[in-house]
């Protein structure tokens, strides 16, 4: 089968390497020249544990080619996905400019029949308007093409992103078409045989799984930062409720990590997106929204709880280690780290910051900060001369430090542990001021 991923992000380039394993011949296409520049030359442009080596042995088999350019890309392919970015508009729903606009080259460009599969979390109808578009190109040209549209959302975790395309807990597959439905089918075949859950629905119902998806878990994180907030005043220990409330089969354990707030390309926008989404249709998603305002009070906490704890923060150096939005990934965006760092700079705090894979994409989100902010070369330079230490980003590197060098050199004995990842080290207690999240 001859498949197109247009856009090679953390969904569309996994996306391809991981169906171009499951024996498709794809073609990934992107219209950022130096990022294909790359993939040409087997060099994997983002941080994703395990990609690089899937990946070199599909360029090898030859099942797996990248380009620039899109008439090559869809007259090549019988179907055709779109995995490319919707970032937050200004009122927060979801920019589908790009989504537009390649909906319009596919209909400037294609003949015969095609499937074209959205994975890009959109708003619900985004499916027939992409629809609407193709066609409508079509018509303009006067040609003899047809397509059939699929809704296809992506689940993938950012550091988990490979073997979770290999093992998904589920794929969603909405559409109206029995021959794209059986297509899909043949596309996932190796997943299909191992007996991975599939949900056969309408475009609507897959639109909107994904969107009630993550704010279901973003609504999740919110709830049990809310409890460690109260937990902190009443002497409470949030790691322990969650560990109770997480026995209850109906509750589970997972996402019930108290922390600086939820962040990453996804929860923020996607909650967002869900909140103008019910506007429009004249239903408030009241919970959702009590969500994203808790989660802006979560990082304004943390803040303020650095602030006050040290008194002042007004000439201080703050360690910060992990910068990415969570550990395994490269990825900034809308990482808590960035709000925090500007908090404790708008304070009068100068930063020395660490992160194993963040510091480069960094460097650029934080340039207006960049006089107060040193990039050091590891978790000992940055807690050299610090008054304080601040751990965002649970990496697991950062488990296994030796908390008796990484005092050594510090001004101050501050250890804000916004992970809980000593909260259970009697010897960081020995050593440091130390504050965990959600307990005293
Ligand atoms: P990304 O920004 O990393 O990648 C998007 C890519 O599309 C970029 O390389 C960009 O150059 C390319 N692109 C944009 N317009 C193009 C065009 N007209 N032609 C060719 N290429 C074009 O985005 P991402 O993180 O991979 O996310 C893609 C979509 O998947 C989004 O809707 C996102 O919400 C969704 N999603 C993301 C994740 C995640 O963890 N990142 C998980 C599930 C779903």
């Amino acid at each position: 089968m001859k498949i197109a991923i247009v856009g090679t992000g953390y969904v569309g380039l996994v996306q391809g390497v991981v169906l171009s394993e499951f024996g498709m011949n794809v073609l990934c296409l992107d219209k950022d020249k130096a990022k294909i520049e790359k993939l040409k030359r087997g060099i994997v442009p983002i941080y994703e544990p395990g990609l690089e080596e899937v990946m070199a042995r599909n360029i090898a088999a030859n099942r797996l080619r990248f380009t620039t350019d899109s008439q090559e890309a869809f007259n090549f392919a019988d179907i055709i996905f779109i995995a490319v970015g919707t970032p937050p508009a200004e009122d927060g729903s979801a920019d589908l400019s790009h989504v537009r606009l390649v909906a319009e080259e596919i209909g400037q460009s294609i003949i015969g029949y095609k499937i074209i599969v959205n994975k890009s979390t959109v708003p619900v109808g985004t499916g027939r308007l992409v629809h609407d578009i193709i066609t409508q190109q079509i018509k303009n040209r006067g040609v003899d093409a047809r397509i059939d549209i699929v809704s296809n959302p992506e689940f993938l975790r950012e550091g988990k992103a490979v073997q979770d395309c290999f093992k998904p807990d589920r794929v969603v597959i909405g559409c109206e078409s029995e021959n794209a439905k059986k297509i899909m089918q043949d596309i996932y075949n190796v997943l299909f045989i191992n007996q991975t859950p599939f949900v056969f629905t309408n475009l609507e119902t897959a639109e909107l799984i994904k969107y009630a998806s993550n704010a279901f878990l973003a609504v999740k994180i919110s709830f049990i930062n809310e409890i460690a907030l109260l937990a902190e005043k009443v002497g409470a220990n949030t790691q322990e409720i969650a560990k109770a409330m997480g026995m209850d089969g109906r509750i589970s354990p997972k996402f019930l990590h108290c922390g600086p707030g939820y962040g990453g390309s996804c929860f923020p926008k996607d909650t967002l997106a869900l909140s103008r989404i019910g506007r429009d249709s004249g239903e408030e998603m009241l919970v959702v929204e009590a969500a994203i305002k808790a989660n802006h009070k979560q990082k304004a906490r943390m803040i303020s709880k650095i602030i006050n704890s040290m008194n002042s923060i007004n000439g201080k150096t703050i360690a910060i280690l992990g910068l990415s939005f969570k550990p395994e990934t490269d990825d900034m965006r809308d990482a808590p780290s960035i709000d925090i760092i500007k908090g404790l700079i708008a304070a009068g705090a100068k930063i020395r910051a660490f992160c194993p894979k963040g510091m480069i994409e960094a460097r650029w989100r934080l340039a207006d900060s960049a006089k107060d902010i040193y990039y050091a070369r590891d978790e000992y330079d940055s807690a050299d001369s610090a008054d304080a230490i601040v751990l965002i980003t649970e990496w697991n590197q950062f488990r296994g430090l030796d908390l008796i060098e990484l005092r050594k050199n510090m001004q101050g004995s501050f250890f804000f542990d916004l992970r809980n990842v000593f909260s259970r080290s009697r010897e960081i207690r020995q050593l440091f001021n130390y504050f965990a999240v959600g307990q005293t």
